[in-house]
């Protein structure tokens, strides 16, 4: 029978991680519920298996973008409250609504969609307004609330629409000192008293992410809504929270080879070996969330000690220097890790990050191609 290899590199994603990231995101949320920040395949982990693993947690809803998103939940047998935020006014949500799927409404024209679908369906579709409290990206106007409000009104009372609560996004939550975070959170309670004194309960309201869930426990209102923290990258930085990352992204060390004084490595050998050396391939490229412009400042972890890239990352593999000892351990077979937890002083998505000039966001929902993805 045909055999074929494993990849030669993985995202290794510890759901106990998630789990117990969850649980420390549940006690800074200080009473308030926890919706986990799903979307993106769960920041490149893995949508439905870090979803259980937060639940287990201690968080008690699931947030995603898009409606696809929130139906793969569902299929999956998870019944927990799942809210999308992000999807077109000229879609059918009728789905959603069979699902129970809460979704968020950002404009008039969703509403409209929104309560089609509810009449179409004979379903009370669950809908989260969602405000433009001053990140100025998708939600509702503050000056279109009151029309919407009153439509939201009369759609309760018609049994069309529960209102779970209103949300909001900030705009500079990792920036916890910031006036605008409290002109939002402010713009938010006035919204939400609004609803209350038109008799809509809104139990549930949401404005934080990570950031502001670690930061500002004051304006948690009833539900936060981590993504990053979840996957134990800290948002701001300087946090010092008892995270752990999940991913660990790693490749195999394809082949160990001496390399001669003057030597040059890889594409325009943009590395010549200062000293007879030795030197070993990793099974990771460009094509697998490796970047390019991490040549030559990327470090892995092999066997407890970091080596450094040199030469240019290509698509599939690129090298690291092993140093002129002709007696390292390091053989073909040997694991290098790319990033992970920083365990024995191994690189972090937050240091590629900070190289690439980006954020870990970007970093570990970058990883491709090649990579198999283990949960273990
Ligand atoms: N809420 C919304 C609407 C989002 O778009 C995001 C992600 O950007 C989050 C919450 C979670 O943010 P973070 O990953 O910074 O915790």
């Amino acid at each position: 029978s045909a055999i074929v290899p494993p990849a030669p590199c993985r995202a290794e994603i510890d759901l106990d991680a998630v789990e117990h990231n969850a649980r420390v995101l549940v006690r800074h949320a200080a009473g308030a519920r926890v919706m986990a920040v799903v979307k993106a395949d769960a920041y490149g982990h893995g949508a439905v298996p870090v979803s259980l693993a937060a639940l287990r947690g201690g968080a008690t809803a699931l947030g995603v973008t898009t409606i696809a998103e929130a139906l793969e939940l569902r299929s999956a047998g998870i019944d927990a409250e799942i809210l999308a935020w992000l999807y077109q006014a000229s879609d059918d949500v009728r789905a959603a609504v069979e699902a129970g799927i809460d979704l968020a409404i950002p404009s008039p024209a969703h509403l409209d969609t929104v309560l089609e679908a509810a009449r179409r369906t004979g379903r009370r579709a669950r809908v989260t307004p969602k405000l433009d409290t001053g990140l100025n990206r998708s939600g509702i106007l503050l000056e279109d609330w009151p029309n919407i409000l009153e439509r939201l009104v009369a759609a309760t009372a018609g049994g069309l629409v529960e209102v779970t609560g209103l949300m909001a996004h900030f705009a500079h939550a990792d920036d916890p000192g910031n006036p605008v975070i409290d002109q939002q959170v402010a713009r938010l309670h006035e919204c939400v008293a609004q609803a209350r004194a038109r008799g809509l309960e809104c139990p549930v309201n949401h404005h934080a992410n990570s950031a502001a869930t670690l930061t500002r426990p004051q304006d948690a209102f009833e539900m936060v809504r981590p993504g990053i923290a979840l996957y134990g990258l800290d948002p701001v930085g300087n946090l010092g929270a008892d995270l752990v990352p999940a991913m660990t992204f790693s490749a195999d060390v394809l082949m160990v080879k001496r390399l001669a004084q003057g030597e040059g490595v890889s594409y325009g050998h943009t590395w010549h070996a200062p000293h007879d050396t030795t030197v070993a391939l990793i099974a990771a490229g460009y094509a697998d969330g490796v970047w390019r412009l991490l040549s030559g400042r990327l470090d892995v972890e092999i066997g407890g000690r970091r080596y450094p890239n040199v030469g240019r990352v290509c698509m599939d593999q690129f090298v690291v220097d092993l140093g002129s000892d002709a007696g390292t351990t390091v053989r073909a077979g040997d694991t290098a890790v790319l990033f992970g937890t920083g365990a024995y002083g191994g690189p972090t998505a937050a240091e590629w990050a900070d190289e690439l000039g980006t954020i870990h966001y970007e970093v570990v929902t970058a990883v491709r191609g090649r990579a198999s993805r283990n949960h273990v």
